[in-house]
């Protein structure tokens, strides 16, 4: 399987959901099974408790799961069927080792968010991944993990760790990272350094970005000087700098994303087309 994991920064809300789903959809039109993950880094065992004014409205899984209502997003755009378990939150994944701890599990450990958290995290992010999403009961190429909140909060810091340790466990071939960032116009002027400040961030956690999607809250796209500049303070590619400004509905985004040449970048990155020639020889 490979992985490609959505994260943000600057601030929630940016429109990590609808990139994560839309490249999702793009992957599936090039013959590729997809399958996705949202984490969400709250206490919470589920969105089932919260209230909708404050967090949206809780989306609710065939297998009777209530969760966060991007996985809906999922359903849609892939026209998969997810349970439960793609919805990963800090309740539950502390739920699962300290049932662990209670049955002596850890041999006398002492147990800590590393190594026993971050490998939970890992764990279930692989076990899930596995998971038939459709009716041919195939096991999915690609998996996307929507991770929640902004990158640097303490509430995500144990699920960038466990990330960060992943991309090795799943190998460089099979690990891709969309890093959001927010792109503000100050009258015209396109401003890039909270951009730059989050990806400093990100490196500084061990996470290189792959792609970064730049998101402008209005209808300007983002200029082609403003992509050189990120570019060039952000260590990547000209390329590999993305803008999503405001459309008029969000199933535009997939086109967004694939003007700007998003299925051949990660098909590159991720060597997907072998991926398509071994499933067609089983
Ligand atoms: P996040 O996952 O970062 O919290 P979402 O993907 O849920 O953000 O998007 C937040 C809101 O912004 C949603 O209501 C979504 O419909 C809207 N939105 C996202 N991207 C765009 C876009 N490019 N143009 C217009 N609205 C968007």
């Amino acid at each position: 399987t490979k992985f490609i994991l959505v994260s943000g920064g600057v601030i929630s809300g940016i429109g990590k959901g609808v990139i994560a789903s839309s490249t999702g959809l793009l992957l599936k039109t090039i013959g590729l099974k997809v399958t996705a993950i949202k984490i969400d880094p709250y206490m919470n065992i589920d969105a089932g408790t919260m209230r909708p004014t404050e967090h949206g409205e809780v989306y609710v899984l065939n297998d009777g799961g209530e969760v966060d209502l991007d996985l809906g997003n999922y359903e849609r755009y892939l026209n998969v069927t997810l349970s439960r378990d793609n919805n990963i939150t800090t309740g539950k994944i502390y739920r699962e080792v300290i049932e662990k701890e209670r049955k002596g599990e850890y041999l006398g450990k002492t147990v800590q968010i590393v190594p026993h958290v971050t490998n939970e995290i890992q764990e279930w992010i692989e076990r899930v991944a596995k998971i038939p999403v459709d009716d041919t009961g195939d096991e999915p190429d690609v998996c996307i993990v929507e991770l929640g909140g902004t990158v640097g909060d303490i509430e995500s810091a144990p699920f960038v760790e466990a990330m960060r340790q992943f991309q090795f466990r799943a190998g460089h071939d099979n690990f891709a990272l969309i890093h959001v960032s927010l792109v503000p116009d100050m009258h015209g002027e396109q401003k890039t350094k909270p951009t730059q400040t989050t990806i400093h961030s990100l490196r500084g956690l061990g996470l290189l970005p792959d792609l970064i999607a730049c998101r402008l809250m209005g209808p300007n796209p983002l200029l082609p000087a403003t992509k050189e500049k990120i570019s060039m303070f952000c260590h990547v590619a000209p390329e590999q700098v993305f803008g999503v400004h405001d459309v008029s509905s969000v199933y535009h985004v997939p086109l967004l994303l694939q003007s700007q040449g998003i299925v051949n970048y990660l098909r590159k990155r991720l060597n997907l087309d072998a991926l398509k020639i071994s499933r067609e020889m089983t």
